[in-house]
């Protein structure tokens, strides 16, 4: 079993023919409501991997429907609390050439209960991995009920915010990166050291490495024509953590991470174009 301690966000998209300037008032051409958030993108990836998933989370009163999607997913929701806090959100705004401007509101996601993590913690055994990122609270304290539990922690220092890093570093088994986040962390906090590291690049790959046996893998990735990139990292993370919970060897688990985060970039969309276990062997095969 992983366990995942996340966001779950509602994004609401808007199309408009520009991004509103200060004072603007602007009607958008279009608008769509889309599950979202790191913590409910990397849930997704990893069930859609085929990995028992335990989400540990909340959602406001306004949140049902999100529960629903990611229960359709195949993500346990049995510890995903519900808040009097209105859920997180976030206000996409994309003008026609692509660029955006997004406000989030982090709501729910920021109004975790211990006794809530705590309960399904108790569900762990010693070795099941636990992920987390930066959009909730009470990542410290999940972090450190973890190690107590013997389990190993797989951490997106993403969005950056070095003191809680430096904060959660101490516990941390996996660090994941993006490029920019290892730029910022190597900026800030100069050479890590953590027992694992795993660095996605983009259209340039990935690569894992184990600082005890200095074992690097690197994994290049698949060449495709991306039409939106959003949620590739998460589908990236949650692929990779499954198959490594799966038993697969890291330079497997990488190539397997690559290609479904290849099929996920080719579709619109960010956990409903998150590719299955059957599509992404077949693209394997
Ligand atoms: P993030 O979404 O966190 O910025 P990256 O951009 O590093 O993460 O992407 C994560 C992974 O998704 C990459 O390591 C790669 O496997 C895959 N990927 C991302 N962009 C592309 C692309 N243009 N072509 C093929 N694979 C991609």
């Amino acid at each position: 079993m992983i366990f995942n301690l996340g966001s779950i966000n509602a994004d609401h998209i808007y199309r408009l023919p520009h991004l509103p300037a200060p004072g603007e008032t602007l009607a958008a051409d279009n608008y769509h409501r889309t599950l979202g958030g790191k913590g409910a993108n990397q849930s997704v990836a990893a069930a859609r991997a085929g990995q028992r998933v335990c989400h540990i989370g909340a959602v406001g009163p306004d949140g049902d429907w999100m529960v629903d999607l990611l229960e359709g997913y195949g993500v346990g929701v049995g510890h995903v609390a519900r808040s009097d806090t209105p859920s997180g959100h976030a206000v996409v705004c994309v003008d026609d050439a692509g660029e955006n401007a997004i406000v989030i509101f982090p709501g729910a996601n920021r109004a975790l209960e211990i006794a809530d993590v705590t309960s399904a913690l108790g569900g762990a055994s010693p070795g099941d991995w636990l992920m987390m990122q930066n959009e909730t609270n009470l990542q410290v304290e999940t972090a450190r009920l973890a190690q107590a539990s013997g389990m190993k922690l797989a951490y997106s220092a993403a969005p950056f915010d070095a003191n809680v890093v430096r904060e959660i570093l101490p516990f941390v088994t996996l660090l994941m990166l993006n490029q920019v986040e290892e730029r910022q962390l190597e900026q800030e906090m100069g050479e890590i050291d953590v027992p694992q590291l795993l660095i996605t690049r983009g259209a340039d790959g990935a690569e894992w490495r184990d600082n005890a046996s200095g074992e690097v893998v690197f994994c290049p990735a698949f060449p495709v024509t991306p039409v939106d990139t959003t949620g590739a990292g998460d589908t990236f993370a949650g692929y990779f953590m499954a198959s490594l919970a799966q038993g697969l060897l890291p330079n497997a688990a990488l190539r397997r991470a690559s290609a479904a985060a290849a099929l996920q970039v080719q579709r619109p969309g960010t956990a409903e174009a998150i590719p299955t276990g059957a599509e992404t062997a077949a693209f394997l095969a």
